[in-house]
Order: structure tokens, then sequence, then C-alpha cells
């Protein structure tokens, strides 16, 4: 056997990804399965967005770009951000990479020497921990359950914070819980961070407009603007515009660890597609009611599933805020069930018994839970949700 890299051996292979795989091979196999596990929108790139594309690779946009984007998109970033979030960044201060996925990627290369430690609020998205794990970082998870709406408060993140701490994480709406932070409690988890100066603050804004609260979206920045020379904003086009498949996110921060940043993606994949490049461009200058029809239809899901699975014993759903996932509590079911000890096994008894496929909590750092996409029609929701209600009665 060939012997790999400690760093490689400490992470898993992404848990949403093997789930969505093993919905296909048991379709494969002739089995009808419902997909739950979806973490994209189930809609189609919208027309105007497209079209930039195709007349891009017709004009030959077909070359090497600036690695850290081009500065028509880039321009088109800081206006997004001005225009959206009231924040102000220069063009030496945005990068433009490959997905959110590579600008937590580069900033945790960019920031972490061996033994440092990033705080992660559980449940967390599924790579944060593992990319820090990759940079030589550690993981300290704080742990927010339904009773707290799956937020930490200003006295966890306190206590999870030392010396060692470098960067601390808050993504809102969150993947996989929906919730967001409201723009008080996000005054008071910055009074902690403003105790501890020398940590980098993240903000991962990628569910900005999968959001159905009245209020305007808030993040740190807005709620905290003093905390700006050490905050990065992560955000991006695949949620908002139904764009998965173009790799294309931006991060928008202080300028020194923007220009460390673009230095691991210039050593790794150098810039982004330049033809996605122009296709986000064209999101972000785009119409924007494609977001308002996608909103809605995941409103009205949200809606119905969220109803339906409280109707089933043993499942404890609280509304969300916003994204395309509910996170509900099974905990019932699993004492409930005989032979069924945890949310791993529940999943995989749902998959095998109802045909249905979705994440289990634990993927995420909370179990005892499930994450359900909404992200599929309402028809097949509907469908698994008799499913599910039938196997578990
Ligand atoms: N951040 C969060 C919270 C996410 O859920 C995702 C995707 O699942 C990403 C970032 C990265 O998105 P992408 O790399 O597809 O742009």
């Amino acid at each position: 056997t060939i012997k790999l890299a400690a760093r490689v051996q400490a992470v898993k292979p992404s848990a949403t990804l093997a789930i969505t795989a093993r919905a296909k091979e048991l379709r494969a196999e002739g089995k009808d399965v419902i997909g739950l596990g979806a973490g994209e929108p189930d809609f189609d790139t919208p027309d105007h967005i497209k079209a930039a594309a195709i007349e891009a690779i017709q004009n030959g946009f077909t070359k090497y770009t600036a690695v850290d984007g081009t500065t028509e998109l880039k321009r088109a970033i800081i206006d997004k951000f001005r225009r959206e979030n009231g924040l102000d960044f220069g063009q030496d201060q945005i990068l433009v990479s490959c997905g959110g996925k590579q600008s937590f990627f580069n900033l945790a290369q960019a920031l972490l020497d061996p033994g440092d430690e990033v705080v992660i609020p559980a449940p967390f998205w599924v790579s944060y921990p593992d990319m820090a794990l990759l940079a030589g970082g550690l993981p300290v998870l704080i742990h927010a359950g339904a009773d707290q709406a799956f937020k930490i408060t200003p006295a966890q993140l306190k206590g999870a914070i030392n010396d060692k701490t470098r960067l601390v994480v808050i993504n809102s709406p969150s993947n996989p819980t929906g919730m967001a932070y409201s723009r008080a409690e996000l005054e008071a988890l910055g009074e902690v961070l403003r105790e501890h100066p020398r940590v980098v603050i993240a903000t991962d804004d990628m569910y900005e407009h999968i959001r159905w609260s009245d209020e305007p979206f808030v993040n740190i920045l807005n709620a905290c603007p003093d905390l700006a020379p050490r905050t990065l904003v992560l955000n991006g086009v695949s949620k908002a515009y139904s764009m998965t498949g173009w790799r294309i996110g931006y991060a928008g921060g202080p300028a020194e660890i923007i220009k460390a940043m673009k230095k691991v993606q210039s050593q790794s994949t150098s810039n982004p597609t330049s033809i996605s490049q122009v296709a986000a461009q064209a999101a972000l200058e785009g119409p924007q009611d494609c977001i308002a029809i996608m909103l809605k239809s995941f409103k009205e899901r949200h809606d119905l599933v969220v109803e339906r699975l409280n109707q089933i014993p043993g499942i404890d759903c609280i509304p969300t805020d916003g994204t395309f996932y509910v996170f509900p509590k099974v905990q019932g079911l699993i004492d409930k069930l005989d032979g069924i000890k945890n949310d791993l096994e529940l999943a995989e008894y749902l998959i095998e018994k109802a045909g249905v496929a979705l994440v289990p909590g634990s993927a995420f750092g909370l179990a005892g839970h499930v994450r359900i996409s909404i992200a599929t029609s309402r028809e097949n929701l509907e469908q698994a949700l008799d499913r599910i209600a039938k196997a578990v009665a």
C-alpha cells in the first residue's frame, strides 16, 4: 500500500456528496429513491446568464485571466457589496475563486500555522473543519442545539477563544440549519471578538439571498463596522443564481489577507474559468427577479415540509429563516424504532425502507438530527414525506 500524507488521512470526503452518490447507485439498481440530499437549487441557471457565457466563448474570451479575476467582474462584485451590503472594498480587496469552497480553502491556507485553532459553530457546513485540518489547523466546535435555534451565544464564543485562536467562522443563514443571526445577536458576538484583536473573522454569506425574514440581511461587518480590518466576507453566485456548476465564489476583505489568499490561488488553480467569470458578472449586473422567483418557491416548500414533518410523531422541526434546508430533530424516532441507534442508522434505514435519501446530522456536527433539502419539486417532497411517515409508523 502507498503511504499517504497525514493531512489527507485526517480529513473525510464530503458526507453530503456521499449521500448523493449512494442515491444514484440505488437508482442505477432500479430502486426508486427520492433525493433530499442536494446542496444546490433545482432551478436552471437563468437564460441571460447563459447567453453572456455563450457570447464570451464566441468572442474568444477563453484564455487565462488575472489570477484574482477580471477587473470587470471585480468591479461588479465591488458594486454588489456597496449596493446590497453597504460595504466598501477596493480592487485589491477582492479575490474571485473557483466557488465559495476555494475562497475558504485559500483563507485557511493563508492564515493557519500548525496548531492554530479555528472556532466553528456546530452544526456547520461540512467543509469548514476539514479545510481547517488540511491547512494544519485545529477545528474547535461550539455546539448550538435546537433549544438555542442552532445559534451560538456570546458566552459560548468567549469560552471557545484562547491564545491559539486564529479564525472564527460565522455562516448566516446557515447550511445546514437555515437559521440566521439578527443584528443584535451579531453585535453581541462582535463585542466578544473586539476583545481578541488577533482573531480573524470569516462571515460566509453564501445564502444571503435565500431568506424570508422581513428584516434586511446583516452580517457581522454591518453590525460591527470596526471589525473591518480583520473580517473576510465570503459570498458567491452558486446558490443565489443557481450556478453551482460554474464555480465562482468571491471574498472581500483586508488587502493583506486577500493578497496572501491570491498567492495561494496563483500556485494552485490560477484564475477561475474565464467564461464563468463573464457569466457571474452578468448575474450580478443583470436583472435580479430570478432570485425572487426561486425564493417564493423555496418558501412555499419550506412551509409545507415543516408542517408535514411536525405531524410525524418523533420529529421536531423548527421553521427556518432561509436557505433550502431544514434540520429537524429526529431523536424521538431513533428512540422509537427498534434496532436504530443514531441518525446515521436512521438515514440508512430511510434510504433502504422508504427510498428517501437525506443526510444525517452527525455529518454537520449534531447527532439526533437530519438535514432535508427542499431543493426538489413539491411532488417529490410530498411523496417523500408520505414515505417517511409510513416507514416510521
Ligand atoms: N458556504 C456554504 C455555507 C455552503 O453551503 C456552500 C455550498 O454548499 C459553499 C460555501 C460553497 O459553495 P460553492 O463552492 O459551490 O460556491
